[in-house]
């Protein structure tokens, strides 16, 4: 702003507000004063240059559209009645951009920066931020650009909304009449910058009142003047803070933002990508058990024991495709276990029982056979019952989604790991060899690891799990293995809330 611009303001308005003072206790050199006065000298630069870089394209794309002047009739209108008509129509666009800052929390963010000024005057009006005003000024002026108004009354339009606002923010008492319902004043500004509750969202209009008191916002009582002015948290002092300081409350949001959903967004798309891995292994897995139970039918005649190994494949059978359907209805889970430990042995878990049942099967006698293939089978029906049971909970990784207690449950905590340790047993039986008594020994022992972490997680989801551990023994009917216990504390990540 030009210097001789400033000192005449300050000759115009030092020695009003020293002779008609709204508030007479306020000093000249009021807190704050030179980072006002900074932003008075300095804020104007960055202003223009925003406002330029924005309404320039704007104008730019309004005048390839519509072409020069759309509205010649307005523009040939008497210079004062233009006046008029660019005060309402952009004092009506200003109502609304001052109400959008005050709604929405990022504009609010820069608005707020001039609502922390403490001590009101003119030299305090200076105190906007760039982003803020150049948002307000172009939803004000736009409009009133593109209606084709001319030049002359734009530049007075805008000159006397510049004098009017360091009128509005001066400390300068000054009786409007009954026109104070019409035509914005010092008084009912300075309610809008007061720092009390029912003042809050008031008085949005920068020169006509009158909006506010048709849109239903207007406050301006006559039995008392504002006790204080500015933010209820306030925001730190100087000029570069407060042009930094939107940016950062909003960068902390963001991130705060991002990292309250991220941990809910990977439970979410781990989930569904574990259930579509599952869908596709299961799937080709029950197809592969039709196909074979197609043979064993075709061809029974020349396999021995062929009826029961043809029960054995059913079964086995039934319980792939109760996995898949289980698979495919679950529930979302309520929380999983943190870290890629449970994953992994989860994952290990599923997959070595998977490779034992695929281990080429070792010549043994007749009666082993049936021995072994009845344990496959006892143990695959009970795997059955315990799937039915835990219907839609069902899951490899450690999550938890509802919790069981009834049934099989009832007998023992994680009965489906037992009916699958028997169906193990059965399959050791019938491969016999070196390596299938391997895998079915790292099997059994991350077994018990993906139990730990499985019961880490329902202890931590479900308060009544601890009870329910007390109760019922893990894995083996009446014997209560204490060592098995899983530790009570487990990190957990959130997929939702606990119940
Ligand atoms: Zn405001």
């Amino acid at each position: 702003m030009d210097y001789t611009l400033i000192f005449i303001l300050a000759c115009i308005f030092i020695p009003l507000e020293r002779l008609y003072p709204l508030n007479p206790d306020q000093p000249i050199l009021r807190r704050d004063w030179k980072n006002d006065l900074f932003y008075m000298l300095f804020n104007g630069f960055v202003v223009r240059a925003g406002f330029t870089a924005v309404a320039g394209v704007a104008m730019l794309a309004y005048g390839s559209v519509a072409g020069p002047n759309p509205f010649p009739v307005l523009a040939a209108l008497p210079l004062w009645f233009q006046v008029i008509c660019v005060v309402i129509v952009a004092d009506i666009g200003y109502y609304i951009a001052h109400r959008i800052c005050h709604t929405v929390p990022f504009l609010w963010q820069f608005h707020s920066v001039h609502h922390s000024i403490e001590d009101m005057d003119w030299l305090a009006t200076h105190r906007v931020h760039p982003v803020d005003q150049v948002f307000s000024t172009l939803v004000s002026l736009l409009p009133v650009y593109f209606l084709g108004f001319s030049a002359q009354a734009l530049v007075i339009a805008h000159l006397l909304y510049h004098v009017h606002a360091l009128l509005l923010h001066s400390n300068i008492k000054v009786n409007f009449g009954p026109l104070k319902w019409i035509l914005a004043s010092p008084e009912y500004h300075h309610w809008h910058h007061a720092n009390e509750k029912d003042a809050y969202d008031r008085n949005f209009a920068a020169q006509l009142s009158i909006i506010d008191r048709v849109a239903g916002t207007m406050f301006l009582p006559q039995d008392r003047k504002p006790v204080a002015y500015g933010l209820e948290t306030p925001i730190p002092r100087l000029y570069h803070q407060h042009m930094i300081h939107p940016f950062n409350v909003l960068a902390k949001r963001l991130a705060q933002r991002i990292s309250e959903r991220t941990p809910a967004m990977f439970a979410r798309v781990e989930d569904n990508l574990g259930k579509l891995a599952m869908l596709l292994i299961f799937g080709y897995l029950a197809v592969e058990k039709i196909f074979a139970i197609q043979f064993i039918f075709q061809h029974s005649d020349q396999i021995p024991q062929a009826g029961l190994i043809l029960v054995s494949q059913v079964v086995s059978a039934l319980f792939v495709l109760l996995v898949v359907y289980f698979t495919m209805v679950r529930l979302p889970p309520k929380d999983s276990a943190d870290g890629m430990m449970p994953r992994v042995i989860a994952l290990l878990g599923t997959y070595i029982m998977m490779a034992l049942v695929f281990l080429p099967p070792e010549p043994i006698g007749a009666e082993l056979r049936i021995v072994a293939t009845a344990i496959i089978l006892i143990g695959t029906a009970l795997s059955i019952a315990c799937l039915m049971q835990l219907g839609k909970s069902f899951s490899i990784m450690a999550s938890s989604r509802e919790l069981r207690t009834e049934g099989a449950y009832a007998i023992v905590r994680h009965p489906l790991y037992a009916a699958e340790l028997l169906m193990i047993v059965g399959i050791l039986l019938s491969h016999g060899s070196v390596l299938a008594f391997g895998l079915g020994a790292l099997w059994v022992t991350l077994q018990i690891r993906r139990a730990h972490y499985e019961e880490g997680i329902l202890r931590a989801t479900f308060p009544e799990y601890a009870e329910y551990a007390r109760r019922v023994p893990m894995l083996v009917p009446g014997l209560n293995l204490r060592w098995l216990e899983a530790p009570v504390e487990q990190k957990r990540v959130s997929g939702s809330e606990p119940v």
